[in-house]
């Protein structure tokens, strides 16, 4: 038997139609990237969208068809998300700070028709145009005034003049709240990029959990700044969770440095913000050389890598802002866990507290996770035993697009590639990651594909890569090499031969020469102990 309540898809158009009739007024303020601020309202931003679904549809993209954007937290992002969503199109999010070929790949491997991108990005774009043959047209996202004077993007046309063309009299389309909205490649895996590809209902599924109290606890009097790029997982469901919530936008545009960060905290009485430590790293340094406070702001989600104890120190101790350590992937949506007090450790004070928060977290809803050892048996919860994290949900992937493989267990759960154990009050800690990878400012860096580079070289017989700990960027590439008998290779010759092959931030920050690397029984480079001996490497600077 059927229930008889009304049939009402969860589809992206009903957040913003929310916002819009009952939030009205809230406003969306962004830094633009032409400069001055811009301000904005949820009425405003749904009437916007309508037009760019229209117009969208008049040049004639349909239901699937992947719309790209390569652009930072803007209103003009968040309306073409909504825009192109409303029609059954898919908002394909580019991460501009992969390499150029990655990016190509990508384009392609997606056959995105549209690219909506911001100015900042057109002398990346004019290199990659040649190559991206299925891009028909380019959408910046500006007015007239400010575009570029001359450009070799094909078809290239400012989003505003574009967006004129509609009038907005235009209904969104109706479709099956399973249809894909979303497109986001992460390159946090072995061998290529692989696409996430978001539903309608997962997304709001997704951004209803995140506003739970002892999720991120989004209100309609919150003023909300995702410091976290959209072209990151969703900017973990910011778009989609503030106009749940009704609450207002604070979008901080391409200037991610301390002081500009600080200034639109301050001057747009945020509340609540999110983003990378890396990014909170910069903002601390920035209060302690100025003296400055933060005077408004009551919560900052700080996840992406591991939240370090002594920023959940100052943030709380110094500056009287809660730290809301939470982890996820972009095959979740991604929010996972985080860390809000059970009352069963709400007594907790002082270094136990620390303690607790420099944990990941417990699972929110509509995640369900697991230890399991590698026979996929599950793993006791008591915060010392570990094993592979796998997770279950609405919001998880369940394969990778256009790619075949399976990539859940017997059980329907998704291995994380992380490794972890989970106390008795359901709390995860992440030991160590299984996945050859290593995470430098919240961007991924292969370290499989730097030992090819680096076994390259003719005077090395054998390279491992791995993850050291480093107090800005969270993780920085190490490089141990075995020379060939007789060889004496150098650090500056094996930089030097990396360097033209990788992009800057890819190279190691040291290299250390080693007789010999330690394996598995099976050959395999043995990571796990290599990452135990260096834990407390020194890196040089
Ligand atoms: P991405 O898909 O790029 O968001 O990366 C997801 C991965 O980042 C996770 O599988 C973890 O390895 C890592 N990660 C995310 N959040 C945290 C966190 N709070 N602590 C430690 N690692 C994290």
């Amino acid at each position: 038997m059927l229930g008889l309540m009304q049939d009402w898809p969860l589809l992206l158009h009903r957040l913003i139609d929310h916002a819009a009739r009952h939030h009205p007024r809230r406003e969306i303020v962004t830094r633009s990237v032409e400069g001055p601020i811009h301000r904005t309202n949820w009425a405003a931003i749904r009437q916007r969208s309508l037009r760019v679904a229209q117009r969208l549809a008049r040049d004639g993209i349909r239901l699937g068809d992947r719309v790209a954007t390569m652009a930072w937290n803007t209103w003009r992002h968040l309306e073409a998300w909504y825009g192109i969503a409303g029609i059954g199109a898919i908002y394909h999010t580019v991460n501009p700070r992969l390499f150029p070929e990655q990016i190509a790949w990508i384009l392609n491997h997606a056959e995105s028709r549209v690219m909506m991108a911001d100015l900042t990005f057109v002398p990346l774009l004019e290199t990659l145009a040649p190559n991206l043959p299925h891009i028909e047209r380019y959408i910046l996202l500006t007015d007239a005034a400010h575009m570029p004077a001359s450009t070799t993007l094909p078809n290239a046309v400012p989003y505003e003049e574009w967006l004129a063309e509609a009038d907005g009299d235009f209904a969104w389309a109706s479709f099956d709240e399973n249809t894909a909205a979303g497109l986001c490649y992460t390159s946090g895996t072995t061998g290529e990029p692989k696409g996430v590809l978001y539903s309608h209902r997962s997304n709001v599924l997704h951004g209803m959990a995140c506003c739970v109290p002892d999720a991120f606890g989004l209100a309609a009097r919150d003023r909300v700044m995702p410091v976290v790029p959209m072209f990151h997982a969703n900017a973990w469901s910011l778009a989609f969770s503030t106009p749940i919530a009704g609450a207002a936008l604070v979008m901080p545009g391409a200037k991610l440095d301390g002081a500009s960060v600080h200034q639109l905290l301050e001057e747009e009485r945020v509340t609540f913000t999110a983003g990378v430590p890396t990014v909170w790293l910069m903002l601390l340094q920035h209060l302690e050389a100025t003296g400055a406070r933060l005077s408004t702001l009551e919560r900052v989600a700080i996840g992406g890598s591991a939240c370090p104890r002594a920023m959940t120190q100052a943030f709380q101790d110094r500056y009287g802002v809660q730290v809301i350590h939470a982890w996820g992937m972009t095959e979740m949506s991604p929010v996972g866990t985080l860390a809000g007090p059970k009352p069963e450790v709400a007594h907790l004070t002082g270094e136990a507290k620390l303690d607790l928060q420099e944990r990941q977290g417990a699972a929110m809803f509509t995640v369900d996770m697991k230890i399991t050892d590698d026979e996929g048996r599950e793993l006791p919860w008591d915060g010392k035993t570990f094993g592979r994290l796998k997770v279950q949900g609405p919001a998880v992937a369940r394969r990778y697009y256009r790619r075949e493989e399976e990539i859940l267990d017997a059980d329907g759960y998704f291995d994380t590639g992380d490794v972890a154990t989970i106390d008795e009050n359901g709390y995860m800690k992440i030991t160590d990651r299984s996945k050859d990878v290593i995470k430098s400012g919240g961007e991924w860096i292969s370290s499989i594909d730097l030992e090819n580079l680096a076994v390259g070289h003719p005077d090395v017989a054998e390279a491992a890569v791995i993850a050291v700990p480093h107090p800005k960027w969270g993780e920085r590439p190490l490089l141990l090499a075995v020379p060939k008998p007789g060889r004496e290779p150098t650090k500056e010759a094996l930089l030097d031969f990396l360097r033209p092959k990788i992009a800057k931030w890819w190279l190691p920050d040291d290299v250390v020469f080693v007789p010999e690397l330690p394996h598995t029984a099976t050959g395999k480079l043995l990571k796990t102990k290599l990452r135990e001996d260096y834990r407390n490497y020194k890196l040089p600077g």
